[in-house]
């Protein structure tokens, strides 16, 4: 596919170079994004080539993954590494469903290595797109049931951006959007009423929340 490209990235794991596909950026084409911030693409799609596999130790990582513990690499080491498989298309053109399994062992590979809540929470939104795509509502609305319930928990014990992993209004945002993904009006409602009133959020994320709450209730007769 002349859209892809190899990318050379460094693994969180074992450090050494590895190579992964990704669109290159002059073939990315956005058709649409939905309200939660998902975006359609015409042609290759970005998201499919997030994730990453190692083709030195297996390990499968996202871009976001932070610098892994010594206990937590011994742990990979012995008891995680040796059971991964070895996806051959980690390297090359992925489908929908390949990409939906990729994200799932990035998922598990951040609980073992003990990531941020919020980057399980991101990949948690990220499979339950990958369903969107698939067309599977079922399985979409369970993950973004479990992600929202993992923001809020953020949200909850929030220190700063930097140390909770996300920005404070875009933590706000997300929460109101993926309940009014969910269809609960009334967390929707009640996020995004958290949100109108603040005093330190963003006139920017305000206007984006009111009109995700004007379409979210011109949609569902609120
Ligand atoms: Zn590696």
């Amino acid at each position: 596919m002349p859209e892809l490209y190899f990318k050379k990235c460094k693994c969180t794991y074992c450090l050494k170079e590895t190579e992964t596909k990704r669109v290159l950026s002059r073939h990315i084409r956005v058709e649409r994004t939905d309200f939660d911030g998902f975006v359609h693409y015409q042609g290759s799609n970005p998201y499919l080539y997030e994730p990453i596999q190692c083709s030195h130790c297996r390990f499968v990582f996202h871009e976001s993954f932070e610098k892994l513990r010594t206990d937590v690499r011994q742990t990979l080491e012995e008891q995680i590494l040796p059971t991964l498989p070895v996806l051959p298309f980690a390297a090359t053109e992925r489908t929908i469903e390949q990409a939906l399994q990729l994200y799932k062992l990035a998922l598990y590979t951040a609980q073992v290595t003990g990531q941020k809540e919020a980057i399980l929470a991101m990949l948690g939104v990220r499979i339950a797109w990958m369903y969107r795509m698939l067309g599977d509502e079922v399985q979409e609305l369970q993950w973004m049931e479990r992600s929202v319930t993992k923001y809020e928990a953020l949200y909850l014990n929030y220190t700063d951006a930097v140390r909770t992993g996300i920005p404070h209004d875009v933590l706000l945002l997300r929460i109101s959007d993926l309940y009014a993904v969910l269809k609960r009006t009334d967390d929707a409602k009640q996020w995004y009423g958290l949100i109108f009133q603040s005093k330190t959020v963003s006139d920017r994320t305000k206007k984006e929340a009111r009109e995700h709450w004007e379409l979210y209730r011109e949609t569902h007769n609120v």
